[in-house]
C-alpha cells in the first residue's frame, strides 16, 4: 500500500521553475550547521602484533598523543595476560571549530602467545557487543540520541616481512572482514625498499583475492565528478597502504622540519608521498571516506549483522532444526520477516496519520468553539447596545412631553 501510495505521488510531481527566492537552497548550510553543533564521531579498530607502530600511527593521524607512552617493560611471566584484551581511548579533538569525538579500540596481546589460534575472538565479541549495543538501543521507546559505538573502520596491521600474508592474519582477516570495513596497511614501511614494497603489496592483495576476504573499496555509489573519482581511484591504488608512523618532528638535510623518522643515509618524511602512503590513508580515512565508512558500518556491515541475529533469534525460538539447513524454510522465514516488518511500517504511519488527524481535529473543535465564544460575546454586546438604545429611546420619548408641557406652562403664566 505504501509503495502504491508513493507511485501516485511521483506521477504526481510535476517541474516547475521558481518565479523568485524560496529559501530551500539554504538547506545544506541548515544541515552543515546543525551537524558542527552536534558534531561528529568516528571510531577506528587498528589491529595487529604488539610493537608494530599502531599507537604511533594513531597519534601521528590524529596530531595528538592521545596513547600515553607506553611501559615497554617485559611484564613478569605471572601476569602475562593469555587472551588478547580490548581497550577503548576516547578523545574530543576540534578543528576549525568542528568537533570530532575519536575513539580508538586497540586490541594488546594480539598475536603475543605461543598459540594465537583464537586470537581473533575477543576482537570478533567487541564488535559484536558493539552492534547488540545499538540495537538495544535502536529497540528502545526513546530512539533520539543513539550513541553510535559501532566500529566505523578497523586498521589491520601487516608486518612488513616482504614475504605474504600469515595463516594468523588471514585467519583473522576472515572472521572480520563481514563485520568491519577492513583497511590493510603495511606496517613500519620504511624497513623495506620501494622495490620490496611494491612486491609485497601485489602479494597480499592475491593472497586476499585467493582467501576471498573483503576490503573496504571506497564508495559503493557511483561517484558525481571527475575529480572525485581521480581522487578516489588514487587512494585505492595505494591500498594496502605502506605507512610510517613518526610523531618526532626531524630537520631534513635542506633544514625543513618534518615529521619523520632519522636514518643514517637521510630522512624518512611522514607526510611526504614519495615516502609512503601515510597521507593517503590519512585522506581516506579522515578527509574523504570517514562519512563513507560510517553508512557503509549502518548499512551493510550492521544490517547483515542485524537480520543475521533477527533470523538466529527466529531459528532458535523454533523446536526443528530442519529449518536451519533447508534454503526454501529459511527464505519463507525471511519472507515473513520481512512482512512483518512492513506491517509494522504501516501500522506505524496508521498511527502516525490518527494521531494528526485527531490534532488537527482538536484544533478545529478549538477554533470552533472559540467562533462560537466570540460569537455569543457579540451577540450579547449587540443586545446590551440595543437595550442602550431602547432605554435612550424611551427617555427621550418620555421626557419630551414633559417638555413641551412646560414651554406650554411657562407661555400660560407669561
Ligand atoms: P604498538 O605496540 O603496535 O602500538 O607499537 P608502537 O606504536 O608502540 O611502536 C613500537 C615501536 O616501533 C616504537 O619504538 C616505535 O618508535 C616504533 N615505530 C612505530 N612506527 C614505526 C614506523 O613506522 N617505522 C619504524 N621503523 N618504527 C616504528
Amino acid at each position: 500500500k505504501a509503495a502504491a501510495l508513493a507511485a501516485s505521488d511521483l506521477r504526481n510531481i510535476v517541474r516547475r521553475k521558481l518565479t523568485g527566492y524560496v529559501g530551500f537552497a539554504n538547506l545544506p548550510n541548515q544541515w552543515h550547521r546543525k551537524s558542527v553543533r552536534k558534531g561528529f564521531n568516528f571510531n577506528v579498530m587498528v589491529v595487529g602484533e604488539s610493537g608494530l607502530g599502531k599507537s604511533t600511527l594513531v597519534n601521528t593521524l590524529f596530531n595528538t598523543s592521545l596513547y600515553p607512552p607506553r611501559d615497554r617493560k617485559p611484564p613478569s611471566l605471572d601476569i602475562i595476560p593469555k587472551t588478547v584484551s580490548i581497550q577503548s581511548i576516547s578523545a574530543d579533538i576540534e578543528e576549525n571549530g568542528v568537533r570530532l569525538r575519536l575513539t580508538v579500540v586497540d586490541t594488546p596481546g594480539f598475536g603475543d602467545f605461543v598459540n594465537n589460534e583464537d586470537s581473533w575472538r575477543p576482537i570478533v565479541e567487541n564488535i559484536e557487543q558493539r552492534y547488540d549495543a545499538y540495537l538495544d538501543a535502536e529497540n528502545k521507546v526513546n530512539r533520539m540520541n543513539i550513541v553510535d559505538n559501532r566500529v566505523h573502520a578497523c586498521v589491520y596491521f601487516i608486518e612488513p616481512t616482504g614475504h605474504s600474508l600469515k595463516p594468523l592474519d588471514v585467519e583473522v582477516m576472515r572472521r572480520l572482514h563481514t563485520k568491519v570495513n577492513l583497511i590493510p596497511v603495511v606496517a613500519k614501511a620504511d624497513t623495506l625498499t620501494d622495490d620490496e614494497i611494491s612486491a609485497f603489496k601485489a602479494r597480499i592483495l592475491a593472497d586476499i583475492e585467493y582467501h576471498h576476504i573483503q576490503i573496504f573499496e571506497g564508495p559503493r555509489y557511483e561517484l558525481d565528478d571527475d575529480e572525485t573519482i581521480a581522487e578516489n581511484n588514487e587512494i585505492m591504488a595505494k591500498v594496502p597502504f605502506a605507512v610510517v608512523g613518526a610523531n618526532q618532528e626531524v630537520s631534513t638535510p635542506d633544514g625543513r622540519k618534518v615529521r619523520g623518522r632519522r636514518y643514517p643515509w637521510g630522512v624518512i618524511e611522514v607526510d611526504n608521498e614519495e615516502h609512503c602512503d601515510f597521507v593517503k590513508l590519512r585522506q581516506m580515512l579522515i578527509r574523504t571516506h570517514m562519512e563513507e565508512l560510517k553508512e557503509h558500518t549502518n548499512n551493510f556491515m550492521y544490517e547483515n549483522y542485524r537480520s543475521d541475529k533477527l533470523t538466529a533469534m527466529g531459528v532458535a525460538q523454533d523446536p526443528s532444526v530442519f529449518k536451519e539447513i533447508n534454503p526454501a524454510v529459511k527464505q519463507e522465514e525471511e519472507r515473513s520477516l520481512h512482512e512483518q516488518k512492513l506491517q509494522k511500517m504501516e501500522l506505524e504511519m496508521k498511527m502516525v496519520f490518527q494521531q494528526k488527524v485527531s490534532e488537527k481535529e482538536s484544533k478545529l473543535k478549538q477554533s470552533e468553539e472559540e467562533l462560537y465564544a466570540r460569537h455569543k460575546e457579540m451577540k450579547e454586546q449587540l443586545e446590551r447596545q440595543r437595550q442602550e438604545l431602547e432605554e435612550k429611546k424611551s427617555r427621550i420619548e418620555s421626557g419630551r412631553p414633559l417638555e413641551e408641557k412646560g414651554k406650554r406652562k411657562g407661555f400660560s403664566l407669561r
